[in-house]
């Protein structure tokens, strides 16, 4: 819950009146940490206003529930029409006919809020890596993204099967299981979470794209929805470009709130290394130079 501004004032005086009063006592060879009067420095975080957004906006809340519930409204339209799918012609490699219905979910930022790791590294001054990643996964305190749980009861209620089709690695379903399950969101059975490295038979998959995952799921289940933060969780990206994403985005317009549902999420995704090249080797500043590059006026 946010603070007050009025409660924060108090201790603020009483530190500056202390630093004050430390100031006076410093010999001449002190010089002073900053001149009187400078407000202190605040570290600047290039993720600080998305993550904030995220976590805190009322505004971000809404425009995820408003997602979840669109789309709980259509779920017996879905049912009821045995052509509904929504998975690509590519993924698509068995027929639909009498496989049962499912709905494929991506993990983070679509079902479960990582934002206190964000805010972790924003705090820390850190960058994304495995180790602090999956530590934090093993805690098992991601929240619950606005109207997901929701969603899924629905879902259930229905007979329809949830699939979360996750990156994190497959040796930490069981993790994530737990945490879905803490958050409201009905029993998770073993072969609903799909990891990366999961073992999917005649495909070889390339790096983290979930392709031969949805041609998994394509084999076992007719698809009613896809939701995700991201384009790739939809669709195999073959051009990692904005406009190679916008176009293979273009394929699929019908879709995009009847079987596609995209969770908003500026803290963190491909269309960001889209915009300096897809190369994670450039310094920050570069990265930040190339987005700046991109803006339009
Ligand atoms: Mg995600």
């Amino acid at each position: 819950m946010p603070v007050p501004a009025m409660s924060l004032l108090r201790p603020l005086a009483l530190a500056l009146g202390f630093s004050l009063a430390l100031a006076g006592c410093q010999t001449v060879a002190e010089a002073p940490a900053a001149a009187p009067g400078a407000p202190a420095a605040v570290p600047a975080h290039d993720n600080l206003n998305a993550t904030a957004w995220l976590q805190q906006s009322a505004e971000a809340a809404m425009s995820h529930r408003q997602t979840w519930r669109s789309a709980a409204r259509l779920l017996d339209a879905a049912l009821a029409d045995p052509a509904w799918d929504a998975l690509t012609p590519e993924d698509r490699i068995a027929p639909l006919a009498g496989l049962p219905p499912a709905i494929i979910v991506d993990m983070d930022e679509t079902v479960l809020d990582n934002s206190p790791y964000q805010a972790r590294l924003i705090r820390d001054d850190a960058r994304f890596d495995d180790a602090t990643w999956n530590a934090w996964v093993a805690e098992r305190r991601a929240r619950a993204v606005s109207g997901a749980p929701e969603f899924a009861r629905e879902a259930a209620r229905r007979g329809i099967t949830m699939i979360y089709l996750t990156n994190r690695e497959h040796a930490l379903n069981a993790d994530s299981r737990a945490n879905l399950e803490a958050l409201g969101f009905p029993p998770v059975g073993e072969g609903q979470i799909l990891g990366l490295g999961m073992a999917t038979p005649g495909c070889e998959p390339k790096g983290s794209d979930k392709g031969c995952r949805r041609q998994w799921v394509s084999q076992r289940y007719r698809v009613l929805m896809q939701f995700g933060d991201q384009l790739g969780d939809f669709f195999s990206i073959a051009d990692n470009s904005p406009e190679g994403r916008a176009a293979g985005l273009q394929r699929f317009d019908a879709w995009v709130g009847e079987r596609w549902f995209m969770i908003a999420n500026p803290t963190y995704g491909s269309w960001e290394p889209a915009l300096y090249g897809n190369d994670r080797s450039l310094s920050p500043e570069a990265q930040r130079a190339a987005k700046r590059a991109a803006l339009q006026y």
